[in-house]
Order: structure tokens, then sequence, then C-alpha cells
């Protein structure tokens, strides 16, 4: 463990964030990347299409809009980050489309992308980057909450998954294509009627702010 003055104003950050990229990489990721926090993509846009068409998560859980940090705060506080660890895990396009029979390896792929954000975080966090903050894929409410009633949250409760649930990247408004794009990553857009067959590979993805 550093101590605070040392992460903040000593050497060594770059070997850090090499560290994190690494850390997820080993706990599955795909592909990943040190990015600077100024080339995070926040627009509105994203979190309009939580509302239009409506999606299954929009308003239910404290995570997902219009709960959830806005993209207006999230610019205001990303220009007082420096670096960032994206980062993208290909799924089989057969469990990301929404079908009945694959629905516990989605729950579970899911699941692996925020245990990645909340271990890099951590990690992050108990370097001594203690504002370290990470947002996953996906609503919490299905990935964790999904067969118990409501969210615990919501009705002023502590989370049942506090240390563990974030906010997806797509419900603060992070443009999650573009900036897949961006990493010169493959991506593909998979709506409620995509088929399998259709579809190269699923990806979901994840990012830690540091
Ligand atoms: S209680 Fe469940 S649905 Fe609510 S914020 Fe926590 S993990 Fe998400």
């Amino acid at each position: 463990m550093k101590g605070i003055g040392t992460v903040y104003y000593g050497e060594g950050i770059q070997e850090d964030l090499e560290k994190y990229r690494e850390s997820a990489l080993e706990l599955g990721a795909s592909r990943a990347a040190v990015i600077e926090a100024s080339g995070i993509e926040v627009d509105e846009l994203v979190t309009l299409k939580c509302r239009v068409p409506r999606c299954f998560g929009y308003g239910v859980c404290a995570h997902c809009p219009p709960h959830t940090v806005k993209p207006g705060e999230l610019k205001e506080y990303l220009k007082r980050y420096r670096w960032a660890v994206f980062f993208t895990m290909d799924v089989p396009a057969g469990v990301i489309v929404r079908e009945k029979t694959t629905i516990k390896e989605r729950v579970e792929a899911y699941r692996k992308i925020f245990h990645i954000v909340s271990e890099v975080e951590s990690r992050a966090f108990y370097d001594g980057y203690y504002l370290a903050v990470g947002f996953g894929a996906g609503s919490c409410r299905h990935t964790f909450c999904g067969q118990l009633e409501g969210c615990a949250a919501l009705e002023g409760k502590k989370c049942r998954f506090s240390l563990r649930a974030r906010p997806s990247m797509e419900a603060v408004g992070i443009d999650v294509y573009k900036m897949a794009a961006a990493a010169g990553w493959d991506i593909y857009p998979i709506g409620s009627s995509a088929k399998a067959s259709d579809v190269p590979t699923g990806t979901l993805a994840g990012i830690v702010i540091i």
C-alpha cells in the first residue's frame, strides 16, 4: 500500500495504470487500454436511448437513469480526472441476444464485468488513488437483483450489492460504441430483435476512471 502523497506527487502512475490494465485482462477482459479521461465520450443522447424506446432497466434501480449520475454531471467530474482503464470483453452473440435459454450465461457475463470493474477500482483505491470510480455494463437490477423484489436502494435501504453494483457506462452517458471504435476495437450493435447468427460477436465493456 502506498501513501497518498507518494501516489499523487510521486512518480509511477504510468506503471500503476499499466498494472490496472493488466489486471483487467487477467480478470477476464478481452482487451484493455489506458486512456486519458479527456478521451471518454459522454453524450446525453446515450441516455435518451434509455428512454426511447424505453429500456426495461429505466427507472427500476438506483444505478440506472433517471436516478444515477447524469451525463452533464459526469462531464464536470471528468474534468478533474486524468486517466482511465477502458476494457471490453467478448461474449458469444447467442449469450447477449435476449433469449430465455441463455439468461443464466448472460447474467454471468454481466456479473463478470462488474467483478472486473470493482476489482480494478478497489486495487487503485488501495494503491492510494482513492477517488477511482468504475462503471460497468447493463442494469444491476437485472444482473444482481433479478430474482428479488424491487431495488432496495430506491426504497431507501442499503443496496444489496453495494460493493459490486455500479451504474453502467451507458447509464451515465458514456458512448461505449464510439469509445470502442476509437480504440480500434470492433463492436456490433445488438438490439432486442438481433439474431445471434447475424452478429460476429457480442461485446460488454467497463471502465475505471483514476
Ligand atoms: S439493490 Fe439491487 S437493483 Fe438496487 S442498486 Fe443495488 S444491486 Fe442495483
